[in-house]
């Protein structure tokens, strides 16, 4: 039977990325070794690495003045990464669900928080809206898809400080404005790859302006002087990374994938708002995420709960379960998820509704 792979992270792959990796994990490149077992100093390798980050430059309509960088960690090492680079004294952060106070906690660790709204008391079900960004504050810190709570700042926001965003879960969804950020990062294993890889774009110029002494490891500079290559670098999951961008890029790029997934998550919406059985958890239309969408059972067939779980996985579902922390269910619905997947969602939900 058809799996329908609707995990919240690691999570669905494109068959293109899939496949390319197999064939390398044997022989890469005509080299006649796996790309796991070539040097990163290989002019094989690097060319991997170099591709990689002109097609996101690319991709993102990166302009000049920003490095790309594939750092290892996870978004998780990226709470404190920026923080490190960035933070003089102050810096605005707004609280949207559990990554975004993972990233506050981190933060507290350099220097003044200021936590300028939080959707906390509501179980982070809406974004928070109305607040206001200290003016001397070094940066404002945003999570711009909240993986697990399935609420999204879908644009840019506007700041009268620089951006930093964690872009983990819909990073390439969309269309953002690379120039009002100083940092972006993403964990590779929700958009892009598999996990082990982490994407940074980050403007030169934000950079060498606190006075603290950074751990070369934790210094952007580092890895902008040495093109991700100071130490070795997550070579396999780059390599994935690089075919993910290949086939974004053979799709029409970020641009005709944001067109596929607002059909996508429309649809999702349209039948949790028709459907008797379910409810979406998100009930501010704006504040709806593209990327995880969470929902629950009606009051009245809340029952039906696991009845309906092991009907979808019957059909083929998988990862539909929601976090512990909202319960329900998660549908993630990621660039890789094609729309036939999502329709074939719909039909079970429809399905199950004429057995009750
Ligand atoms: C998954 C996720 C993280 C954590 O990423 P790791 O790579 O596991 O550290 C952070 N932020 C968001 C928004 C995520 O979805």
């Amino acid at each position: 039977m058809k799996k329908h792979n609707f995990y919240a992270g690691p999570s669905i792959l494109p068959e293109f990325t899939k496949q390319k990796v197999a064939e390398a994990a044997i022989d890469f490149a005509g080299t006649g070794l796996s790309v796991m077992e070539v040097s990163h100093r290989s002019k094989e390798f690097v060319a991997v690495m170099d591709k990689a980050i002109e097609l996101v430059k690319e991709l993102l309509h990166v302009p000049e003045g920003y490095s790309v960088l594939f750092l290892q960690g996870g978004a998780s090492t990226q709470f404190l990464m920026a923080p490190y680079n960035l933070l003089k004294k102050k810096a605005a952060y707004l609280n949207t669900g559990s990554w975004s106070s993972k990233a506050i906690k981190e933060a507290k660790l350099i220097g003044e928080i200021v936590e300028v709204a939080s959707s906390k008391d509501a179980n982070f079900n809406y974004i928070p809206k109305g607040f206001v960004i200290p003016e001397d504050a070094d940066y404002f810190h945003i999570t711009s898809n909240n993986t697990i709570f399935g609420t999204a700042l879908l644009t840019d926001p506007v700041s009268p400080v620089p951006l930093v965003a964690d872009m983990s879960s819909d990073i390439f969804s969309r269309l953002i404005d690379v120039s009002k950020y100083d940092v972006i990062y993403a964990g590779a294993q929700k958009n892009l790859g598999p996990s082990g890889a982490t994407l940074v774009i980050v403007k030169d110029d934000a950079l060498g302006k606190v006075d603290r002494p950074i751990p070369t490891m934790l210094n952007y500079q580092t890895h902008i002087d040495k093109v991700s290559m100071f130490n070795t670098p997550s070579v396999l999951p780059v390599f994935a990374c690089l075919q993910t961008l290949i086939w974004l890029k053979e799709k029409g790029g970020v641009e005709a994938m944001e067109k596929i997934n607002i059909e996508k998550a429309t649809l999702l919406y349209d039948e949790l708002d028709r459907n008797i059985l379910f409810e979406p958890n998100i009930k501010v239309v704006e504040d709806r995420s593209r990327m995880n969408v969470t929902f629950v059972m009606t009051p009245e067939y809340a029952e039906q709960e696991k009845a309906f779980l092991d009907f979808a996985t019957s059909k083929g579902m998988v990862g539909i379960k929601g976090h512990r922390s909202v319960g329900g269910f998660r549908a993630s619905i990621y660039n890789a998820m094609p729309v036939d997947s999502v329709k074939a969602m719909i039909g079970a939900m429809q399905e199950f509704e004429q057995t009750i």
